[in-house]
């Protein structure tokens, strides 16, 4: 019989998939496409690697609660690994994340406390500081705390970086990623520099605003990217390059990998994808770009995918929402 002991056991190993008509210029195209992880994004992968190590370190015991700040995937990923080991779910999200992925969450059997978006990091109310206190009230609770813990890059050093190289035959020039906490691009830069010598370049996706490209954390509607601190997780010397992408390019490049790729993606993929775009038009022939997409496009159909909403955003014009209609009947 052929069969997986678990769910757990699909995580990681996701394909590469060839971008072929959202690109221009000669240069090679490949995206990672981690929403064919079980819990449907690239998070399985830290959430696997963090409970495994609180296990081993006696952080995390029998009956114990896990409390994470998450936009939504770490807590999937952390939810669908503690469901198998018996260990209760609280996760604390900003307002701004959809009401579609708190339900998840909660799908999951997690319980999900909400918490203002609009508030600085050292406010009472932020994500931060409610998960914190959470951490402490609760009898038995382990804080995986994304942002500092080393298995977060470390996970994508084991895994995410070696499968690209191996899956490239050591032919990948570029790495193209978003930049949340930072582990996903720090622990794959890390690994792809060290295995080629420092010939693959790096290069760092960010919403405009965010710390990473320079800004003060000024608020954007992309999910999951760009900061308004510096975490612990993020490599500051890993990028070669980062790129700044509104919302509006994130946004409408997210729907094009939609309608042009078949690949139904968050707008962090869009965010991330345009980024490679540039990188390969400015790139030889010889040029093989690979660009992390961290999470699928469900958890976005009433946001990135509703013409309505991207054009009270001003993304879309409400004459181009309505071509869009015509050009279907
Ligand atoms: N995109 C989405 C949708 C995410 O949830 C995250 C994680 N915050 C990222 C991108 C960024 O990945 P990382 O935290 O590893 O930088």
């Amino acid at each position: 019989m052929r069969y997986y002991d678990n769910v757990v056991d699909l995580i990681g190993n996701t394909p590469l998939v060839r971008l072929r008509n959202v690109t221009a210029g000669p240069a090679m195209v490949l995206a990672k496409v981690e929403y064919l992880n079980p819990g449907g994004s690239v998070k399985d992968r830290i959430a696997l690697r963090m409970v495994e190590a609180a296990e081993k370190a006696g952080l995390l015991r029998p009956g114990g609660t896990i409390v994470e700040p998450t936009s939504g995937n770490t807590g999937v990923g952390l939810a669908l690994v503690a469901q198998l080991r018996g260990y209760r779910c609280v996760f604390v999200c900003p307002d701004k994340v959809s009401e579609d992925k708190r339900n998840v969450l909660k799908a999951y059997g997690a319980e999900v406390v909400v918490c203002p978006t609009a508030v600085a990091p050292e406010d009472s109310r932020s994500y931060y500081n409610v998960s914190d206190r959470l951490a402490n009230e609760i009898p038995g609770a382990w804080k995986p705390d994304q942002y500092s813990n080393p298995n977060n890059p470390r996970s994508h050093y084991e895994t995410t970086g070696p499968e690209i190289w191996e899956q490239t035959e050591g032919r990948i020039t570029h790495f193209v990623a978003g930049v949340g906490t930072g582990g996903t691009i720090s622990g794959i830069g890390r690994y792809l520099k060290e295995v080629s010598g420092g010939k693959v370049r790096i290069i760092g996706a960010d919403p405009e605003g965010s710390v990473y490209s320079g800004g003060s954390g000024r608020p954007y509607l992309v999910e999951g990217v760009g900061e308004d601190f510096w975490p612990v997780t993020y490599d500051r010397g890993i990028c070669d390059e980062i790129i700044e992408v509104s919302d509006k390019d994130s946004f409408l490049f997210t729907r094009r990998l939609a309608r042009e790729e078949g690949l139904l993606v968050g707008g962090s993929c869009g965010m991330a994808a345009v980024a490679a775009a540039r990188v390969a038009e400015a790139a030889g022939p010889d040029a093989v770009v690979v660009v992390l997409l961290p999470d699928g496009g469900r958890g976005y159909l009433s946001k990135i995918f509703d013409d309505g909403w991207m054009a009270r955003y001003g993304f879309l014009s409400a004459e181009g929402a309505e071509a869009t209609v015509a050009e279907l009947l």
